[in-house]
């Protein structure tokens, strides 16, 4: 049996971390596996569902790396449901039912009243053909509940471990609408079927469809997938990450934090594992670490502060070769691996490379304090070319000369070639400064 997952967004909003962490979990055990990953966008909520979103999710993953070996949509579907709904309603499992939502929503209110789990009472089981041709000839329209059977349900999860439900304790789910749309729980459990997957890595928000699922697959005749359920993310005070509140998207992490895909895949990998956070450059790295084994029954906690710090610490690792893009986009056309292994330690994000750019690149207003002492160390500057060893020549001359050492000798130095108090080693950035700079910024000129 060659293994087959899915990720399957809704495309109703911007993917969070939350949805996203789910695409990778399903990603790495596909690629551990040797098996395929399938992309397929839930899509049936026709009132909310938007293209835009859907380019979204795909712009999304690309830029995470999580490509897809298959791609579904849903909405190309609807005729493969009816056809499912058909023969569930030729074998009695799906009922029609006339109760408006208000009329649910008393007889919910009724039983929570009294204490008793508010399951539907399958009145609609007990009408006859003549109360449902009354009922329509009212103007109703029936919406359809699957009939679930009063039988245990139970599943080995491989997060959860073993679950167990009682099919007397589950609603029987609407499946199909009053307009005869097909919901969620019902195409969900066709695609699962029919494009033979084998694994459902999915959020926790979804054990209770999960019972009902199973009963789903046993009735049309698809194999019962393995399910494991993940824990969701919450945010540090324990309250959950709502897509629709757009928090924490992906989009805006990439395009307004700064976050590169690897700081994302690499804490996402990891949160509410048995593993240590570590910062890791390839998801083959994160392949090789993968176990859904290490996946802890414990809410994983969501930290901006946690990430940020991650995307600092492989920027520290990353080679020029996965910036250059980057840098040129931000305008940087001429930065070379120099310049780039000059400034990455000082950045936590490749868009504050910008400002070291503009002390090598560009006029700085030195900040003097003691002229003659920068005025000697001018005398002193070596003659061009410069590499990795100017700095070193240079200051040890001028220690020598002025008796200088430590932070009285480098920090005069430092703000007046930078105009700043910390930055960069200043043996990487001597070299780009260049000697025409250097000996104007010494004399406290801008320049
Ligand atoms: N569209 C559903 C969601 O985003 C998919 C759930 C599932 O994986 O079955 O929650």
């Amino acid at each position: 049996m060659s293994v087959a997952v899915r990720f399957a967004p809704s495309p109703t909003g911007l993917l969070h971390v939350g949805n996203v962490r789910l695409a990778l979990v399903n990603w790495l055990f596909a690629r551990k596996a040797g098996g395929n990953f399938l992309l397929r966008l839930d899509d049936t909520d026709e009132e909310r569902s938007k293209p835009e979103y859907a380019e979204g999710i795909e712009r999304d993953l690309t830029w995470l790396g999580l490509t897809w070996d298959r791609f579904a949509r849903e909405s190309d579907r609807y005729g493969r449901y009816d056809e499912v709904a058909a023969a569930l309603k030729a074998s009695g499992r799906l009922y029609p039912c006339y109760e408006t939502p208000e009329e649910l929503n008393l007889k919910r209110a009724s039983l929570v009243s009294q204490g008793r789990p508010p399951i539907y009472d399958r009145a609609a089981l007990r009408l006859g053909d003549a109360d449902r041709a009354r009922l329509e000839s009212e103007g109703r329209k029936p919406h359809w509940r699957f009939k679930l059977e009063h039988t245990p349900v139970e599943w080995t999860d491989l997060v959860r471990g073993p679950v167990h439900f009682e099919g007397s304790a589950l609603s029987d789910p609407v499946l199909i609408r009053e307009d005869g749309r097909p919901l969620y729980t019902l195409t969900s459990v066709v695609d699962d079927a029919d494009l033979a997957i084998t694994h459902v890595i999915r959020g926790e928000d979804h054990v209770a469809n999960t019972a009902v699922q199973i009963q789903i697959f046993q009735a049309v005749g698809g194999a019962v997938p393995v399910f494991a359920h993940l824990p969701l993310l919450t945010d540090a005070t324990g309250q959950g990450l709502s897509k629709r509140l757009g928090s924490l998207s992906v989009a805006s992490l990439r395009e307004e934090e700064g976050i590169e895909p690897m700081a994302l895949a690499s804490l996402l990998a990891k949160l509410g594992t048995s593993d240590a956070i570590e910062p890791r450059l390839t998801l083959d790295e994160l392949v090789a670490e993968f176990d859904i084994a290490k996946v802890s029954r414990a809410t994983p906690k969501f930290d901006p502060e946690e990430l940020l710090r991650l995307n600092a610490r492989i920027l520290h690792l990353l080679p020029f070769e996965r910036v250059a893009g980057e840098l040129a986009a931000l305008g940087l056309d001429d930065a070379d691996a120099a310049f780039w292994e000059a400034v990455r330690p000082n950045l936590s994000r490749v868009a504050e490379a910008r400002d070291w750019w503009a002390v090598t690149h560009a006029p700085v207003a030195p900040a003097v304090d003691d002229p003659s002492f920068l005025a000697e160390a001018a005398a002193l500057l070596p003659e061009e070319p410069w590499d990795l060893s100017t700095w070193g020549t240079w200051t040890g001359a001028v220690k020598a000369k002025t008796g200088r050492k430590g932070k009285d000798l480098f920090l005069p130095l430092r703000r007046a070639l930078t105009g700043q108090d910390h930055g960069p080693e200043l043996k990487n950035l001597l070299p780009l400064i260049g000697r025409t700079r250097a000996e104007k910024r010494l004399a406290g000129e801008t320049a």
